[in-house]
């Protein structure tokens, strides 16, 4: 297939912002793919190579990417330079420089996708000293025979800078169109990708064989599973209403979600956004083997940061030491760990997922032989709000967050926030205090003592129906120098030219962001606003929700992807939630 056919898409696709449109590209641009080569297409639209959990990445430097500019167009790096200083995007830079020079020179053949595709997939498996060399000399040649809007559509490719703001729904709802005839399906490829993970897996078994290959997905080892998620209550009696008379009530603990994959000698760890940890926790690969019943196995556990003489569990920012490159056997020994199982996915080739909780939890305690490092979550049924609020309190008291509660019949419902698993947070309960998990979109200069860094950050909520990130609020306070200076680095990468298309904002911000990074905020109320966009026109008609007073709490939630931040529905039970406290307790005052 003529990569020409990707990169027109491409240039399409970054004149709009509407999810319609986008939607119509991809399904035109699917139906003339291939089916062998419609995975790697996917992936190329998503700026990669493979799904983000096996971990290949291009890692192409821009310098090294306009040093091979410079050798195929023979333009020097400053021209280079300039050019992308004035136009401030990568990939036109590059064509507006390749341009020149296709005028003088003769293209001698037609690129093709997999080409594109199998020369990236070899620059990104290049390592050690003479790599860069190599890698550069890959670019080149492709670039010699590039047209300037492919060469401009490959460098932002390999050097992440393509930004489309296309979502995997975007993506699965395109695919649905193109092979199935209707949107309806969806749901079936959405499973298939919450059960894999894997989005040119799906494009590619329904490219081929329909819908019917899409029944047949079943969860795999070393295939990570889209994590279930909890929506959160306020109070014992506000899961009573959602749960019944009776349900399960677990520990909340304040670590590292861990997907723990294992078969035979071999174990991969997943983090909660499925990126491969398994280098981060040695001592889970070392120690775990030895507790677990079966041979192959996908389980779900906290991994929680404790005081090796009391026993006592520490905050999650604990385990932050393990991220880095060099010195995580010493980081292992500093910050030792504790494993806490709560689910399991899969036993020796059976999905566990319908299952009920009652029966998944019966096998987690049959599969795992607790010692001093992998433990069960502690675990009680509870039959009225007494019981929920003892165990709460001992949960805090233990150094927990709060509870999960679950549905004691409910399957796992993989990739999906539903009533089938509820938290419940002891700062929930303060009618101030509500934490929510927001998404950085932009940010404004400071001004004062924050000249050159950010004044002030916007926020936003998700709307996982119109998979869109709407502002909330703007927040300046909270923030230490160093949290400031810390800002300032981890979203200079995140920065991009023009507002993503999923970002819905009614301030300009001075510069906008991927949406990517997730932060936690405190507030005092929820108000209706008519600048900001979460829940536009749910109470009421030409009104947003947001924050008032809203202030960062010290914590990033690196663990956390901006699907999993606070949704608008969220927010809307809480306004609601606050609006009924207001009215209790001016009854409470009237009598
Ligand atoms: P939140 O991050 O507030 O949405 O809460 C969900 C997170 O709580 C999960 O992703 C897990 O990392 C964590 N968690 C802690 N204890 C449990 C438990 N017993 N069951 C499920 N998740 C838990």
């Amino acid at each position: 297939m003529k990569f020409s056919l990707v990169a027109e898409t491409l240039k399409f696709m970054e004149g709009t912002t509407k999810r319609l449109e986008l939607t119509k590209y991809l399904v035109d641009l699917f139906k003339i793919t291939p089916p062998e080569i419609i995975s790697h297409v996917v992936y190329l639209l998503q700026g990669k190579l493979r799904p983000d959990h096996e971990g290949i990445e291009m890692g192409i430097a821009e310098k090294i990417a306009i040093k091979a500019i410079s050798k195929s167009a023979g333009v020097p790096i400053k021209k280079i330079q300039q050019e992308y200083n004035k136009l401030g995007d990568f990939g036109q830079a590059a064509s507006k420089i390749l341009e020149q020079k296709t005028q003088t020179t003769f293209l001698t053949q037609d690129i093709t996708v997999e080409r594109v595709y199998d020369t990236l997939y070899k620059i990104a498996e290049l390592k050690g000293a003479r790599s860069q060399d190599m890698k550069m000399k890959y670019i080149s040649s492709l670039l010699n025979d590039a047209t300037p809007i492919e060469a401009g559509f490959i460098l932002k490719i390999i050097t992440n800078s393509l930004r489309l703001g296309i979502a995997d729904f975007t993506i699965l709802d395109s695919l649905a169109i193109a092979f199935t005839g209707t949107k309806e399906n969806r749901g079936m490829l959405e499973h298939a990708y919450n059960v894999s993970s894997d989005l040119g897996k799906v494009a590619s078994a329904v490219a081929k064989n329909g819908i019917e290959a899409i029944k047949n997905f079943q969860v795999a080892v070393f295939s990570p599973v889209r994590p279930m998620l909890a929506e959160r209550v306020k109070s014992p009696q506000e899961a009573h209403e959602k749960m019944g008379a009776e349900f399960a009530a677990e520990y909340k603990l304040d670590g590292e979600r861990v997907q723990v994959h294992l078969q035979g000698e071999k174990i991969i760890l997943y983090s909660r956004s499925l990126e491969n940890i398994t280098n981060y926790y040695p001592d889970i690969v070392e120690k775990i083997s030895r507790a677990i019943n079966a041979k192959e196995v996908i389980l779900e556990a906290e991994a929680v940061a404790i005081n090796e003489d009391s026993g006592e569990f520490l905050a999650f920012q604990e385990l932050m030491h393990r991220r880095r490159k060099y010195g995580v056997t010493k980081a292992v020994s500093q910050y030792p760990i504790t494993v806490n199982f709560f689910d399991v996915m899969f036993v020796d080739s059976k999905s566990c997922l319908n299952l009920s909780y009652k029966e998944r939890r019966k096998m987690l305690e049959k599969l795992v032989k607790e010692d001093t490092f992998a433990k069960l979550v502690p675990m009680i049924i509870v039959k009225n709000d007494n019981d929920v609020e003892d165990f709460l309190e001992n949960a805090i008291n233990a150094g927990c967050e709060g509870l999960m509660l679950k549905q004691l019949d409910g399957i796992y419902k993989a990739g999906a926030r539903g009533s089938n698993w509820l938290k419940i947070k002891r700062e929930y309960r303060n009618e101030l205090g509500d934490s929510l998990d927001l998404v950085v979109i932009g940010a404004f200069y400071g001004r004062g003592r924050r000249t050159g860094k950010y004044g002030a950050l916007l926020l936003g909520t998700y709307n996982n129906e119109t998979d869109t990130f709407p502002s909330i609020c703007k927040v300046g306070t909270g923030f230490t120098d160093e949290s400031l200076d810390q800002f300032y680095q981890i979203l200079s990468d995140k920065i991009t030219i023009k507002k993503n298309p999923r970002i819905e904002s009614g301030l300009e911000a001075d510069v906008w962001f991927e949406p990517e990074v997730v932060i936690e905020i405190v507030a005092s109320e929820i108000t209706l606003s008519p600048i900001h966009k979460t829940a536009m026109d749910t109470i009421r008609k030409g009104s947003g929700l947001a924050l008032r007073f809203p202030k960062f709490t010290g914590r990033i939630r690196l663990e956390k992807t901006p699907e999993n931040a606070t949704t608008d529905q969220e927010i809307i039970s809480l306004y609601n939630g606050q609006k009924r406290a207001v009215q209790e307790e001016k009854k409470q005052n009237y009598l």
